[in-house]
């Protein structure tokens, strides 16, 4: 496994990589064209803010498993890129919440104290008293807008400065909120009654621009904005023109909507701007934190140790260890069987994993049966990072249930693909379709040990057959010498059996014969076991 750093992320993160037999490359400041030319050597890639690691970069990582943020936002790293591509990204969002929280109050209380503007002056020389009289923290109405994190421990610290904090966060109820020792509030109660809001959310189409004019205007007279989240959340042009205008006292930006800006620029030249460069959570612990987490936490994925800090496949985490590998891959190839036996047309599936280990991984479990699915199904890279993506492009939908133990396996995961109507029942084409068109097919597997996949039950019928290479479904009358009859044909085709299981129907006195085969399986050897009198349809399934 070799790692592209490329970013200036401290050297503690080469030392835990390497210490777990990762090789790293540093590409720090590596010009963009040369860096493109790099990327298809890497397994891992490392940054920081200052590279965007945007569609094009990603479409050159072949071999590219896992992208890491050595910090919180992943706002340069095009997510949705990496994720149909199959690429995990992860990040480390605790790291640096202590430093961003701390900077946080250091530009507040600079803000009202207008420490940086009387700091300047006495170097000035000057002894000026009266130009930089404050406004105190203790009993204003302070907003804290997003309660995650570095919002929490933004409201804590406030606290300590007995103001009167209120809270918002969508994903909080008003319960939640008041457990933080918050008063829980709207997004527009805040805005029109709060006279310090401190912004903690992460920039996303839904709030970009969230402080515009008309929210600006509705903040009381003489309010304070803090921005240490992300540039673009305030609409910078409506913020300078309500500073001018006086309508906002004051405001503390560490982020900004271009960065960085172009300079002048009349935001941060305004006499009531405390501007730092996005430097809120650039403190030797938070830098050591970020870089040690970062590769630890991609050690630990490539170790198959599961994955932490995942931005791209929440509740994924627990089937990316290398204990959940065998069930995931078992369900990958009932996938691939169940497409196979759908044929192209199927756009529902079901999933029943039985037993405690596969449950608690249905997440899992569901976007390996996609993985098998699409894998059947297109030729691009898929895995269980961009299945459900890819299968839902498609039209493909997936409905998992957990359930106990099954009363004949500890494990068995069962899944039913649900046919279209209008499916016409052969995909291959030149084969029989041993299972007619427009029909659900069910089947399950189990796993013997770690790797021995087994179809034990196809359409009602128990077998056990190792899944993998290529099955024959042959169905046929229930008789003797009919098995024989069936190896004799493949025989002289010069076809060797390695694995064979019967399922006897019951009600209609048929068969289905389970046969799996070394190599692959001729026209001529199909048509002679199609032409024996004890078959009825043969259906090959290849599992790669
Ligand atoms: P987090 O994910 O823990 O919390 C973000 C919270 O914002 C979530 O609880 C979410 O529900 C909430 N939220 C989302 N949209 C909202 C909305 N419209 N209104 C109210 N709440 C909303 O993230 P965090 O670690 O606390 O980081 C917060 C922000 O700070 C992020 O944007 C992050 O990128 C930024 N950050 C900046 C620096 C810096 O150097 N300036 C450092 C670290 C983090």
């Amino acid at each position: 496994m070799q790692v592209l750093i490329a970013d200036n992320v401290s050297r503690q993160c080469d030392a835990v990589l390497n210490a777990h037999g990762i090789e790293t490359v540093r590409a720090v400041g590596t010009p963009r064209q040369e860096l493109l030319a790099m990327l298809p050597n890497y397994e891992g890639m490392i940054v920081r803010s200052a590279v965007t690691v945007d569609r094009e970069m990603i479409q050159a990582m072949p071999r590219m498993l896992a992208i890491g943020r050595a910090g919180a936002g992943v706002d340069n790293i095009d997510v949705v890129a990496a994720t149909e591509r199959g690429i995990l990204v992860m990040n480390t969002p605790g790291g640096n919440t202590t430093s961003a929280a701390e900077h946080t109050l250091a530009m507040l209380m600079s803000l009202l104290r207008k420490i940086p503007a009387a700091n300047a002056s006495i170097r000035q020389g000057k002894w000026d008293r009266k130009t930089f009289v404050g406004t105190e923290l203790f009993g204003k109405r302070v907003g804290v807008l997003g309660l995650g994190r570095i919002g929490r421990e933004v409201a804590s610290r406030i606290a300590s400065f007995q103001a009167q904090i209120v809270g918002y966060d969508p994903v909080l109820s008003p319960e939640a909120v008041r457990a933080l020792g918050l008063e829980p509030t709207t997004f527009q109660e805040m805005v029109e009654s709060c006279q310090i809001i401190t912004i903690h959310i992460p920039l996303t189409a839904a709030t970009r621009g969230l402080i515009g004019r008309p929210e600006l205007a509705r903040m009381p007279h003489g309010s304070f904005i803090i921005n240490c989240a992300r540039g673009g959340i305030v609409d910078e042009a409506a913020l300078l023109e309500a500073l001018n205008s006086g309508q906002i006292a004051g405001a503390a930006l560490d982020v900004f909507s271009t960065e960085p800006p172009t300079f002048p620029a009349a935001l941060m030249d305004h006499p009531n701007v405390v501007a730092t460069p996005h430097i809120a959570a650039s403190t030797h612990e938070a830098q050591e934190r970020v870089a040690v987490d970062i590769a630890v936490q991609m050690a630990e994925f490539f170790e198959g140790l599961g994955a932490r800090g995942v931005v791209n496949a929440n509740g994924m985490e627990d089937c990316l260890m290398s204990a959940a590998r065998p069930m995931m891959r078992a369900t990958r190839l009932l996938g691939r069987l169940l497409a196979q036996l759908g044929g192209p047309n199927t756009s529902h599936f079901n999933l029943i994993a039985h037993g405690p280990d596969a449950t608690q991984i249905m997440q899992g479990l569901e976007a390996a049966l996609l993985t098998g699915v699409m894998c059947q199904r297109q030729s691009g890279a898929v895995n269980e990072i961009n299945a459900a993506r890819i299968a839902a492009a498609a039209g493909i939908t997936v409905e998992a249930v957990g359930e106990g133990e099954h009363p004949r396996y500890q494990m068995l995961i069962a899944a039913e693909v649900v046919a279209a109507s209008d499916h016409d029942g052969n995909q291959d084409g030149d084969e029989d379709d041993g299972h007619e068109g427009g029909q659900s097919h069910h089947a399950a597997v189990t796993l013997f040990g770690r790797d021995d996949v087994r179809l034990v039950m196809l359409d009602n019928l128990w077998f056990d057959v190792v899944l993998s290479g290529v099955l024959l479904l042959i169905r046929g009358t229930d008789r003797p010498g009919a098995l024989a009859a069936m190896g004799g044909a493949l025989a002289q085709q010069n076809i060797n059996i390695s694995d064979v299981s019967l399922g006897r129907c019951q009600d209609s006195g048929d068969a289905v014969t389970v046969i799996r085969i070394d190599g692959d399986v001729s026209p001529e050897a199909l048509d002679a076991l199609r032409n024996l009198p004890v078959v009825q349809t043969v259906k090959v399934v290849r599992m790669g």
